[in-house]
């Protein structure tokens, strides 16, 4: 296959796909339709761009919005790209009669639902060899979205009309009913291969547990169950020593991912990981990024993490493949003061080098064995940006204050007495989204839930969530 690093450095000058972006682009290429959820500004668009460009025919994209179609036109062209039209009702009647007899001269067209309703102009996209068919903002299918658009349900008809063509579905909103509703519309033909790397993840049930004795907690909780899961610690002495301990304890294997642990050693312990050799990995926040596999059980903080960002991103590595899974967060009153020292102490490490504000080069050189490493990283930047001391400055200030607010935001959250879930798309979403469901969270069953591939093994069935019998029974999480 062609290598979609080259190209994604090439035709967009990115250096790394973001989370989500390669899967749904392999999936495409190989002739799968698919279901992509990503949260906003994450980089959906790419996901069509990138495979329009190895793709022979054209790519239609139905928006819901002129401002939004407008955007992503003005993307495209600030990238060099000439060939793309957006027809909607801006265009007036001689303008849209010359787009639509020129049609076939675009490689990318962005549609409104209702202009594609149209019969002159479905008929002139009949006519188009359509390589790859998007709906971007595809939650306005569903009547339960908080945008519903009723000519979004034409959208069915519409690929049935042109022969089903390779179809994207894209949408940063992933509630259970709207994804149903979307697959019901959209994917009624073939199987869809679904990415699913929303904030708000269905099939994960949030805990926050207050524990006086953390490694007890561990220990209780682990010994239940065998099934494959992260810790994540915040500093690397801890990540040994529970590790140490876990192993001790436990039948399964433990391994130990940081940044101290040698390359080789941390591409084998991964791989072993997704083998299901070793079932549990005790990790700093340096285990994770563009790690797949899609087993993953639970994911527990040990620690308090330090923003809602870096929680959300850590926790949503369990249930990749859509089953029942657990985040657990252990808590202790105080688990933040941690946090505030650190950041406190990079704030002062920070103020100590003003200091050198009216220092020479020559003097500076005199102290540089009493500087920290970090320190001495933030003096080569200093010198790279021509000593700005105000702008280092200013930063200082403004980094100490988002920090902060970050963190109390984490704090808030496992203080939260509501809904966990909502706590979390209230805090990412510019609107307010209502998700209810049930398992959600430990606010919502205070009984806990029940994971997956525990009812499989237990009754040999397929796994139906059958409440509180299997609750007794099985794997309660709260005990
Ligand atoms: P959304 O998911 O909300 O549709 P967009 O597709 O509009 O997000 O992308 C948001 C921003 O992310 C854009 O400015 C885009 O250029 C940028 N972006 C997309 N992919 C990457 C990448 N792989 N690396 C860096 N930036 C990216
Ligand atoms: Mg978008």
């Amino acid at each position: 296959m062609t290598d979609l690093h080259d190209i994604l450095k090439r035709q967009f000058n990115f250096s790394s796909f973001k989370e989500g972006q390669e899967e749904t682009i392999e999936s495409l290429l190989s002739g799968h339709d698919t279901f992509t959820v990503l949260p906003t500004g994450t980089g959906k668009s790419l996901c069509y761009q990138l495979p329009s460009y190895l793709l022979d025919g054209q790519t239609l994209i139905v928006s819901p919005l002129i401002s939004l179609m407008e955007d992503q036109v003005s993307q495209l062209r600030k990238m060099g790209e000439r060939s793309v039209v957006a027809i909607n009702s801006t265009l007036d009647f001689s303008s849209k009669q010359y787009v639509l007899t020129h049609l076939s001269a675009f490689k990318f067209i962005f549609i409104s639902p209702e202009t594609l309703t149209q019969e002159d102009v479905l008929n002139r996209v009949k006519q188009l060899r359509i390589s790859l068919f998007v709906i971007d903002e595809a939650h306005c299918i569903s009547e339960w979205g908080h945008d519903f658009r009723p000519s979004y349900l034409a959208l069915k008809d519409t690929l049935k009309k042109l022969g089903h063509p390779l179809t994207l579905a894209l949408t940063a909103t992933a509630t259970s009913t709207v994804k149903e509703d979307i697959k019901k519309e959209l994917f009624t033909q073939k199987p869809v291969n679904e990415f699913i790397y929303s904030v708000n993840r269905p099939n994960i049930f949030y805990q926050v547990q207050y524990c006086e004795d953390k490694t007890d907690y561990l220990l209780d909780f682990l010994s239940k169950n065998e099934l494959p899961g992260i810790i994540y610690f915040s500093s690397k002495k801890e990540t040994e020593r529970v590790a140490h301990l876990l192993n001790a304890s436990l039948p399964v294997n433990v391994a130990v991912y940081h940044g101290d642990v040698s390359p080789s050693d941390r591409i084998r312990i991964q791989q072993q990981f997704i083998h299901d050799e070793i079932r549990i990995l005790c990790a700093t926040s340096a285990f994770g990024m563009g790690v797949n596999k899609e087993n993953i059980r639970f994911v527990i903080h040990y620690h308090l993490p330090d923003s809602l960002e870096n929680y959300v991103q850590e926790s949503g590595r369990a249930g990749r493949d859509g089953k029942q899974s657990l985040s657990l967060i252990l808590y202790q009153s105080g688990d933040e003061r941690i946090h505030r020292f650190l950041q406190e102490d990079s704030f002062n490490q920070k103020k100590d080098l003003l200091f050198f504000k009216d220092k020479t080069q020559e003097e500076m050189k005199q102290y540089n064995r009493v500087l920290t490493d970090t320190q001495q990283k933030w003096l080569v930047q200093l010198e790279k940006s021509d000593w700005d001391w105000e702008l280092f400055e200013q930063n200082i200030r403004v980094k100490q204050f988002e920090k902060s607010n970050k963190m109390n935001s984490m704090t808030d959250f496992v203080n939260s007495d509501f809904c966990l879930r909502q706590f979390i798309m209230n805090y990412f979403s510019h609107e307010f989204i209502s998700v209810k469901q049930e398992p959600c969270c430990s606010i919502c069953q205070p009984e806990g839930t029940v994971l997956e591939e525990e009812i499989i093994s237990e009754t040999n069935e397929q796994a139906v969530f059958d409440g509180p019998k299997l609750l007794k029974k099985l794997f309660l999480t709260n005990f």
